[in-house]
C-alpha cells in the first residue's frame, strides 16, 4: 500500500520533534529497538521468506543466508558492541593546552532517511537501520516498491515492533520518494543505481545533508592460467548466479588470461549443472528476475554475442537460465551496462597489462575479483581502484560485520557495516574543558610586541 504523499511532511516533522525530546538518545532505548528489530525478523521469518519467494523466487535457505540470518547476526554484533561504539572516548590533551580534559562524544545526527533497493529488500533496508538505531536517530525507512510483497509486509511489521514515534516507514516509488527528498534530513542513506544516486545528491545539497551512496556498476573478475580453474569456476558461478545474478557485487564479466577461456567455460558449465541441475528452471535453489522490465532488458543481452552455455528463457516465469556468453563487441551494452542478472560474459585478454587497461578505462568497480598469480595479485592491488578487492573468492567479503563495505567513484561514497554504520549516522564532537586557572592561554593574547623576535 502506497503512503499518501500528503502525509509525508507531517511524518518527518513529527520525527524531528521526537528526536528533539532526547527520547532516542539513552543506550537503553537503542538496545530495546535493536532487540525489537531482531524479534521482527525471527518471529516473522516464515512470512518474510514467503514474500521474498513471491518477489524474487528466493529459496528459504537463500532468504535465510542473505537476508534474515545475516541481518540478525549483524544486530547481535551491534548489541554486543553498542557500549564500545557509542561511549565517549578520552582524548589526549597536548602540553600547550594543559591543564584541561578532552573527550570525543559520539552524538546522533537527528532524523535520517534510508532508501533501499529491491534485490535484497530486507537486508538492505535493515542493515543501515541497525547503524541508525545504534547511533540513536529517528528514522524514515523507504523500502523499494519494486519488491512490493516485501515492502507491504515490512510496512505492517515495522510499526508493530519498533517505536512508532521514532521510526516511520513510507511505502511508494518515485512520487513518494520525491516528496521525502523535499524534506530536510540529517543524513540520507541510499542504496541503488547511480542515476537515482545523483537525484539524491542534488536534493541533499539543498540542505547540506550528508549522504551515503551504496551504488553498483560492473564488478570484473580476472582469471589467469595459474589458478585452479575448477575451484575458481565454482566460486565465480556461486557468486554470479545467487539471487539470479541480481547482486550488487556479483561478478559482472570475466577477463581470462593465458588462453584458458575454453577450460574455464567448461568448468563453469560443470559448476552450474552441479548447483542447479541441467534444468535450473525446476531447481528450488534458483531465483527469478524481479519483473518483466528487467527480464526484457536481460533478454536483449543474449543477442549481443555467442551463447556458449544456457540462454533459455521463459517470459511468463521471469526465468533466465544461467548463461555464459562470448560478447561480440566490447562496446555493446552487455559490456558497458551493469548486467544485474544471470548472464556472464567471458573476454580473453592477451596480457595482464591489457586486463588492467580494460578495468582502469571504466568506472571504478564496487568489487574486483582475482583468481591469479601472486605477481598479478600485487599488480591488481597497486594498479586498480575499487570498493573492495578479493582474491580466491567473490562476494563473501561483505559478510564480516566489521569490514567496511562501500564503493568508490561511480560505485558509491561512504561505507557501512559494524562500527562504520554507527559512525555514518553520528557526529563525533570534541568536548574540551580548559581550566580557567592558571590562565595559560594568556600567552596567545595581543599585543604581540616582542613575540615576533622569538619566531
Ligand atoms: P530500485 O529501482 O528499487 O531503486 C532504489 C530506490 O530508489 C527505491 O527505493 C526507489 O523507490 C528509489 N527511486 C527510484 N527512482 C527514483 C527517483 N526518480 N527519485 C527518487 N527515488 C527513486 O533499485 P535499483 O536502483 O534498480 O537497484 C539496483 C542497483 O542498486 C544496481 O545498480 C545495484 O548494483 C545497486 N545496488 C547496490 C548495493 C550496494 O550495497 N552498493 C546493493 C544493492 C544494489
Amino acid at each position: 500500500m502506497t503512503t499518501d504523499p500528503h502525509t509525508i511532511e507531517a511524518t518527518v516533522t513529527a520525527l524531528h520533534r521526537h528526536f528533539a525530546t532526547g527520547a532516542t538518545k539513552p543506550r537503553s532505548w537503542r538496545r530495546e529497538q535493536l532487540l525489537a528489530l531482531r524479534a521482527l525478523l525471527t518471529e516473522n521469518s516464515a512470512e518474510i521468506q514467503q514474500a521474498l519467494a513471491r518477489d524474487l523466487g528466493k529459496s528459504a535457505l537463500e532468504a535465510h543466508m542473505t537476508e534474515i540470518g545475516i541481518t540478525v547476526s549483524a544486530i547481535d554484533y551491534a548489541l554486543k558492541n553498542l557500549k564500545k561504539w557509542t561511549a565517549p572516548r578520552r582524548l589526549n590533551v597536548p602540553l600547550s593546552l594543559m591543564p584541561g580534559r578532552a573527550s570525543l562524544v559520539r552524538e546522533p545526527l537527528g532524523t535520517v532517511l534510508i532508501i533501499a533497493p529491491w534485490n535484497y529488500p530486507v537486508q538492505l533496508l535493515f542493515a543501515p537501520l541497525i547503524g541508525a538505531l545504534a547511533a540513536g536517530n529517528t528514522v524514515v525507512l523507504k523500502p523499494s516498491e519494486v519488491a512490493g510483497e516485501v515492502s507491504d509486509l515490512l510496512a505492517q511489521l515495522v510499526p508493530q515492533y519498533l517505536d512508532r514515534q521514532a521510526i516511520a516507514l513510507v511505502e511508494g516509488g518515485v512520487e513518494e520518494t520525491t516528496e521525502l527528498l523535499a524534506q530536510r534530513f540529517d543524513h540520507i542513506f541510499y542504496t541503488g543505481n547511480g542515476q537515482v544516486g545523483r537525484i539524491i545528491a542534488r536534493a541533499a545539497a539543498e540542505n547540506l545533508t550528508p549522504i551515503t551512496l551504496e551504488l553498483g556498476g560492473k564488478s570484473p573478475v580476472v582469471v589467469d592460467g595459474t589458478t585452479d580453474l575448477g575451484v575458481a569456476a565454482r566460486r565465480i558461478a556461486w557468486a554470479k548466479f545467487l539471487n539470479a545474478g541480481q547482486t550488487c557485487v556479483a561478478p559482472d564479466y570475466v577477463l581470462v588470461l593465458d588462453g584458458v577461456e575454453r577450460q574455464l567455460l567448461a568448468e563453469l558449465q560443470t559448476a552450474i549443472t552441479e548447483f542447479f541441475g541441467t534444468d535450473p528452471q525446476i531447481s528450488p535453489d534458483y531465483g527469478r528476475i524481479i519483473n518483466d522490465r528487467h527480464h526484457r532488458r536481460l533478454m536483449s543481452y543474449l543477442s549481443q554475442g555467442t551463447v556458449e552455455y544456457g540462454g533459455r528463457t521463459d517470459v511468463a516465469d521471469r526465468y533466465i537460465q544461467p548463461t555464459l556468453l562470448s560478447p561480440a563487441s566490447l562496446e555493446s551494452p552487455v559490456m558497458t551496462e551493469e548486467i544485474f542478472g544471470p548472464i556472464l560474459p567471458l573476454v580473453p585478454m592477451k596480457s595482464m597489462d591489457q586486463a588492467l587497461n580494460f578495468i582502469n578505462g571504466r568506472d571504478k568497480p564496487l568489487a574486483l575479483y582475482g583468481f591469479v598469480s601472486e605477481e598479478n595479485q600485487r599488480r591488481l592491488v597497486a594498479e586498480t581502484s575499487s570498493g573492495g578487492l578479493v582474491f580466491g573468492a567473490a562476494l563473501v567479503h561483505l559478510s564480516p560485520h566489521d569490514w567496511p563495505f562501500g564503493g568508490v567513484g561511480e560505485s558509491g561514497m561512504g561505507a557501512y557495516h559494524g562500527q562504520k554504520s554507527v559512525e555514518n549516522f553520528s557526529h563525533d564532537k570534541v568536548v574540551f574543558t580548559k581550566h580557567l586557572l592558571p590562565d595559560t592561554l594568556r600567552l596567545l593574547y595581543p599585543p604581540y610586541i616582542g613575540f615576533k623576535e622569538n619566531l
